[in-house]
């Protein structure tokens, strides 16, 4: 699952998991939209953005949260946000500053 931008003012690419949940959907959905506020983006922008990309990750992972806790899945809830934590972190060492 995961959206990946393309070229410059153009959309990217959905990629879908048929077996994915709603939840996972919106979480997409939600990094399309960003993009597309942000006049999309090319690749290389969008992955040097690394403040961004994981303010969009904090977005789309509470989107998910949310959904979780209305529907009383507090143990999904939970492992969302280790999810993120780890997404953070990943994007933190592969495309954060360099101490
Ligand atoms: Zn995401």
């Amino acid at each position: 699952m995961g959206y990946g931008p393309l070229k410059k003012g153009e959309p990217g690419q959905l990629i879908i998991d048929p077996d994915a949940s709603l939840s996972a959907l919106q979480h997409e959905k939600s990094h399309f939209l960003e993009a597309q506020s942000k006049g999309f983006p090319s690749a290389a922008e969008a992955y040097q953005d690394w403040e961004g990309r994981i303010a969009d990750e904090f977005k789309s992972y509470t989107i998910e949260i949310e959904e979780a806790k209305k529907l009383g899945l507090d143990n999904v809830a939970e492992q969302l946000q280790k999810n993120f934590k780890v997404e953070k972190q990943y994007i933190i060492d592969r495309y954060g500053p360099i101490d």
